[in-house]
């Protein structure tokens, strides 16, 4: 018997209106219809465990995808519970488009469609984002059950007759619509299961493949192969990390990391998550080789419900400094049918963000424990993920106190602690500031670094991207404690001592000198000032302060409000050591020319030092250096 009916939405014709809604994403419709398809299988598999099941169940239930091009149609079948016709009035006219119904009521115009969609399980509605025309056949597993049909063409209205199905299971037959014809190519649906089916709990067959096999021996006693056709199965029903650790061997975590990314280095070492309590979650973390801050990507892991692959934008769900990491995490317990804000706001959310973040605290903190050497030698790589970390998550800076390394330029690493009580005693200055020299660029500032290690100095170095941020970050944390690069300063001022060294110069000789080097240099951002420095110090340093480079820094990376720190010129200290023996030769001059002519090749000599000169400047600086070595001056 045949029966018609409509269904009952209040909306009219939804389905325009939702096809529009998911226009960028239509091909989830086959995430829906197999994972629909892999519950039903599940469902029956428990039920005739726990001995429901009257009839005989196959003992290994696939799901299969097939497409015929000539009848335009794509068929999801299953060996699930299969639905009564009375079922399938419920569960598909009712509850599958009430849930339609409710999702375009909800979303309407709010303009952030785009963003819901891609997290957002449509169910068996979404056949209709690409079918004109859908049927189920469906036989149920109860006894003495009936089969049935159900045709829909996307209208309000649908029909329902006996049908002639002999197998437990439900088959969706879709009609494919003009404009979705793409999606009857094998390439297309390959694709698709692959993104979205590839790790589901149940085989899924799409067609078959061509295998080579042995096929006996040739009469040299080589082996013969012949080419067989076998079922392709897309998915691998048991992924990893559905697995127990204790099982897994480290060539399993690796070889699955391959098969994530197949062109990537070997991950330097994992996580393994697992919990069941308070919230539902499964995955492994891996950490990735990133020798650069440049290499680095975001969007590599991939977020999984119940083995469906959901995204793989996990902004919400994982804490930003771990979103550099790669893998898989699974969770029934993440909303996936709801907008981003409240996402944010869910408090399972929340407590996977905290756990995420514990879990990787402690493995980092396990490995520098039980393993220092190897965690040392992986820091060049870690390092970022922990001092990003640091500086972003306080929790996560508690933890990292104890493994967070700073590396010196001898390449030995110390914890804060450690680094703390190495230099305490040396470089703290005359107000008990403990100062840290770094350096960003070992041979850019090599004049500096040896003044610094020939007083006795430690210098660290920072010269990743990340580091400028960590370098101010440290200076909140630790108190008492300033950070200044080596060439800051003259090393007597970097870290300034009680014990002052005396000036060989009167006042007024010092004032005389100060007068000759600006005259000399001729430039009102370069400031003169006379220091009294050891006698084996450079006769001229030029240097820029912490604080003026650190503005300048910020202005070209575009840090708000110091934006107008970029249109102003450098400004540099010239420190003159008036204790050095070529300060006394300028005051000997008798000429005023030959004063001015010393004390611009001392300047200049601390230019070059730093590479600061170039053009004309170094034309002449070379030029007045051949003529002082051939000794006498011709004009
Ligand atoms: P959801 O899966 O989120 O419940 P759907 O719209 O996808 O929503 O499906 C509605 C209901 O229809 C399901 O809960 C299930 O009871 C039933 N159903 C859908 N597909 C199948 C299937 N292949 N076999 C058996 N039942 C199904």
């Amino acid at each position: 018997m045949k029966e018609q009916g409509s269904i009952s939405i209040h909306t009219e014709n939804i389905f325009p209106i939702i096809k529009k809604f998911l226009y960028s994403d239509h091909e989830i419709f086959l995430r829906e219809l197999v994972s629909n398809a892999v519950d039903a299988t599940q469902k029956l598999k428990r039920l005739s465990a726990l001995g429901e099941v009257k009839t005989e169940v196959n003992s290994n239930p696939r799901v299969e995808v097939a497409f015929n091009k000539k009848k335009k149609t794509i068929t999801i079948t299953d060996s699930g519970i299969g639905m009564t016709a009375e079922e399938i009035k419920k569960y598909i006219n009712q509850i599958a488009f009430s849930g339609a119904e409710e999702f375009v009521e909800k979303y309407k115009g709010k303009g952030d469609e785009e963003q819901i969609i891609g997290m957002f399980g449509m169910g068996f509605y979404s056949a209709f984002m690409v079918a004109d025309n859908v049927e189920i056949n469906s036989l149920s597993y109860q006894e003495g059950a009936k089969a049935a049909k159900w045709t829909c063409d996307g209208s309000t209205s649908y029909e329902i007759a006996p049908s002639k199905k002999k197998y437990i299971g439900t088959e969706i037959i879709l009609h494919l619509a003009k404009d979705s014809e793409e999606f009857l190519e094998e390439s297309r649906i390959q694709g698709i299961l692959d993104k979205y089916c590839k790790f589901l709990p149940v085989e899924i067959k799409f067609g078959t493949k061509e295998e080579q096999v042995e096929d006996g021996k040739d009469k040299d006693g080589k082996p013969k192969y012949k080419s067989v056709k076998k079922d392709n199965i897309i998915n691998d029903p048991n992924p990893l990390w559905t697995k127990a650790p204790s099982e897994l061997k480290d060539e399993d975590y690796i070889s699955f990391y391959k098969s994530l990314y197949p062109f990537s280095e070997d991950p330097l070492f994992w996580i393994h998550l697992n919990v069941d309590y308070p919230f539902n979650l499964t995955g492994v973390l891996y950490f990735p080789k990133v020798k650069k801050d440049f290499e680095i990507q975001k969007n590599k892991i991939q977020l999984f419900s119940k083995q469906v692959f959901i995204t793989d934008e996990v902004k919400d769900i994982v804490p930003e400094f771990l979103q550099l990491l790669h893998g898989v995490l699974d969770s029934p317990d993440i909303p996936l049918n709801v907008s981003r804000s409240y996402l944010q706001a869910d408090g399972n959310v929340k407590k996977i963000n905290s756990h995420i973040t514990k879990k990787v605290a402690d493995k980092l903190a396990s490995l520098f424990k039980n393993d220092r050497e190897a965690y040392e030698a992986k820091w060049d790589d870690i390092g970022i993920f922990v001092k990003y970390g640091m500086l972003s998550e306080d929790k996560f800076y508690e933890k990292a106190k104890s493994f967070g390394l700073l590396k010196n330029l001898e390449g030995k690493f110390f914890t804060l602690d450690e680094y703390k009580d190495k230099v305490k005693d040396t470089q703290t200055d005359k107000d008990k500031n403990l100062v840290y020299l770094y350096t960003n660029d070992a041979s850019k500032q090599h004049a500096f670094i040896q003044s610094a290690t020939k007083k006795g100095y430690d210098v660290l170095e920072f010269d990743s991207m990340i580091d400028s941020h960590f370098i101010n970050f440290l200076e909140q944390k630790l108190e008492g404690t300033q950070l200044k690069r080596v060439d800051a300063d003259t090393v007597d001022k970097l870290i300034a001592k009680d014990e002052e060294i005396a000036s060989v110069l009167s006042k007024e000789e010092e004032e005389k000198v100060k007068a000759i080097f600006e005259k000399a240099i001729n430039n009102t951002n370069m400031q003169v000032a006379l220091e009294s420095q050891s006698v084996d110090e450079m006769p001229v340093v030029i240097t820029m302060s912490e604080f003026m480079r650190r503005m300048k820094d910020m202005a070209e990376t575009g840090g708000g409000g110091f934006n107008m720190m970029g249109g102003m010129p450098d400004s540099y200290n010239v420190s003159v050591n008036a204790n050095h023996s070529v300060i006394g030769k300028v005051l000997a001059a008798k000429k005023e020319a030959d004063q001015i002519k010393i004390a611009k090749q001392a300047f200049d000599l601390g230019m070059l030092s730093q590479n600061m000169l170039s053009g004309k400047d170094l034309t002449d600086f070379i030029e007045r250096s051949v003529e002082l070595m051939a000794g006498k001056a011709k004009k």
